[in-house]
């Protein structure tokens, strides 16, 4: 079993981006959980499944392949061999995650194939539940939050990387409902473990927040 570091917090806090760099710094292996969820969502609006046929939804996530390649320094989801890096970023994916990720058999089926990466590698993984619910035991466990604002500001350019302009409103309203629906649920919603470090990210600079957790990992 691999060392875990666990991060989890609520939409658009800067967990990927630190996650990612923490990762490259420990050399362990990145692992973004929340485009796992993503992926799994995609496919249901692909083949246009209802939201209430928890069947057919938690099927997918039991029968689709999801893997991430680097590709360029550039990280990639694939889905049975397609890339879908992008198509999981878009609004339509984000209006529909958090409904998705109520589903109890989704989130063991995910849960379950999260656990199995640590099998072998020391790993730095991403989400909502990590700490609670995918790895309890974890070694290190961090609590990434921000201001909405400041969290809705930073995700404006990653909608206009695929090609969607969203106003800082819309994306708090998105924002907003998501962390509702998240921290609200009754399976693994999102919360703070009670032996999580918070990290506040509003006023630190990316390489605060990356040199926070690198440090208290290395010198443990
Ligand atoms: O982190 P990201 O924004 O990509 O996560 C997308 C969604 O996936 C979250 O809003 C949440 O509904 C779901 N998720 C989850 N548990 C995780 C990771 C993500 O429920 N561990």
């Amino acid at each position: 079993m691999g060392i875990v570091v666990a991060i989890d917090g609520p939409a658009g806090a800067g967990k990927s981006s630190t996650a990612k760099e923490v990762a490259r710094q420990l050399d362990y292996v990145y692992v973004d959980t929340g485009a796992m969820y993503r992926a799994v969502t995609l496919i249901v609006l692909e083949q246009n499944i209802d939201i209430s046929d928890h069947a057919k939804i938690s099927d997918i996530a039991k029968n689709i392949l999801i893997e991430f390649r680097w590709i360029d320094d550039v990280f990639h989801t694939f889905v049975d061999n397609v890339d879908v890096t992008d198509k999981i970023r878009s609004k339509e994916v984000v209006s529909m995650v958090s409904p998705v990720s109520v589903i109890p058999e989704v989130r063991e089926i995910l849960a379950n194939n999260q656990r199995k990466l640590a099998d072998t590698d020391n790993i730095v993984m991403e989400g909502r539940d990590i700490g609670t619910n995918v790895f309890p035991n974890a070694e290190f466990k961090f609590y990434i939050t921000a201001d909405v604002e400041v969290r809705a500001k930073r995700r404006i350019h990653d909608y206009k990387k695929i090609g969607q302009d969203l106003t800082v409103e819309e994306i708090i309203e998105k924002m907003k409902q998501r962390d509702k629906i998240d921290s609200s649920r009754e399976h693994s919603p999102l919360k703070k473990a009670q032996d999580a470090v918070t990290i506040d990210t509003s006023d630190l600079t990316f390489e605060e927040q990356v040199g926070k957790i690198v440090d208290i990992v290395k010198n443990k």
